[in-house]
């Protein structure tokens, strides 16, 4: 498949210069949405990450127009739904979307038809006309054996199939999810995950995806928007985000990353506290003489004892003592001090490294990124 993302495609959900705020009596004003811009394509499958409190709910409710915002502009297919110049806000009916929540929310006295037939016969259609679409739309979610189940009789993953054919049956452009596997058993929700991501890109249905799992982001998303204080931090792809994160928090907030502070000197080398390396400015340029943040993925660096000889080039080498060693399977990890730093790094599982030794980190060429000190 191709990952609907860049010029000419058709956007199905358009948010300009969106502003919501919070003011509780006696407290601090929060602003929950603080001048979102967000384009979701048709069929693409995007996700809203984030830690709690950063606004990711918030904004899916003025989507769905469960909140109302302050101001700005929401445009669904093309249509305004907000808008705060004209006082326009539409009611939720009126917005051609579905949502889905923590648990489906199927309700538990009807059977899986019923629960699907329900957002038709609520709008007035016919009984045979409903139940023709029904058993399509259960047909291509691929639970058509379930019709007759109640929600207690049936699996997760097909309760999650019943909701997802409950929010598709009514032909909506957008369906938002509010974190909906967060309530779910690590095992069932890794499952649960993979049919997700196999419906979405089988049906194409174009998805606005709200969690604060990076690794659920990563595997379901054509693209993640990381919110940090009602803030986009980065929008991009996974692996944008992952190998070139724009700044701190993404790099923090998104796998885990080692970080030190250095200057910048002339073609792109920075002075840290280990020595001299040449960096990758994934944020944007630094002028020279600014203090710059410097990290990388403790996986992009390889160690060694600092008996053995020095491998290929490297964009950076620190040497230190191994403070503590972790055999995790896939590998083992050592925390290595080096002053009063204490570094990351990853062996192989058949590493005899052990505690007490002096090591040597070469952080692989193109993988050392300058990053703002600001974010
Ligand atoms: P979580 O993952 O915990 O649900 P979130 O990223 O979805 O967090 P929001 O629920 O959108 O965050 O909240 C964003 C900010 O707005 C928080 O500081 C929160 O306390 C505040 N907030 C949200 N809803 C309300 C409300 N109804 N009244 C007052 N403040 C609110």
């Amino acid at each position: 498949y191709t990952i609907p993302v860049g010029e000419g495609l058709e956007p199905v959900l358009r948010i300009e210069s969106l502003y919501k705020h919070f003011q509780l009596p006696g407290e601090k004003k929060v602003t929950a949405v603080d001048g979102i811009d967000l384009t979701v394509n048709r069929g693409e499958f995007l996700v809203l990450l984030g830690p709690s409190g950063c606004g990711k709910t918030t904004l899916l409710r003025c989507v769905a127009g469960l909140d109302q915002p302050d101001s700005g502009r929401i445009k669904i297919s093309g249509q305004d739904v907000y808008r705060s110049e004209q006082g326009l806000n539409l009611p939720p009916e009126k917005r051609h979307i579905s949502m889905i929540f923590q648990t489906y929310a199927l309700w538990p006295h009807m059977t899986a038809a019923q629960n699907v037939a329900y957002p038709l016969i609520s709008r007035g259609m016919k009984a045979k006309e409903a139940k023709e679409r029904v058993e399509r739309v259960l047909e291509q979610v691929d639970v058509s054996s379930q019709a007759k189940r109640y929600p207690n009789q049936m699996s997760g993953g097909q309760q999650q199939r019943v909701a997802l054919a409950r929010a598709l049956v009514a032909g909506t452009d957008l369906i938002l999810f509010d974190e909906p596997l967060s309530n779910i058993d690590a095992k069932v929700r890794e499952q649960l995950r993979e049919e997700m991501l196999e419906m979405q890109r089988t049906i194409g249905f174009t998805a606005l995806y709200v969690t604060h799992d990076q690794s659920e982001a990563m595997h379901l998303a054509h693209r993640i928007a990381v919110l940090d204080n009602g803030k986009i931090s980065q929008l991009d792809t996974g692996r944008a985000i992952y190998t070139r994160p724009e700044n701190r928090y993404v790099a923090r907030f998104i796998g885990r990353t080692n970080e030190t502070k250095a200057t910048v000197e002339a073609d792109g080398v920075v002075a840290t506290p280990f020595g001299r390396g040449h960096a990758e400015f994934s944020g944007g340029e630094i002028p020279l003489g600014q203090e710059a943040s410097v990290a990388w993925r403790p996986e992009n660096a390889t160690v060694t004892r600092v008996t053995e000889p020095a491998g290929e080039r490297a964009a950076l080498t620190v040497e230190g003592v191994v403070a503590a060693r972790v055999f995790v399977g896939m590998n083992v990890e050592l925390l290595v001090s080096v002053g009063d730093e204490t570094l990351l790094a990853i062996a192989p599982p058949d590493s005899d490294i052990i505690e007490g030794e002096q090591v040597r980190i070469s952080v692989k060429e193109r993988n050392l990124l300058a990053l703002p000190t600001g974010a």
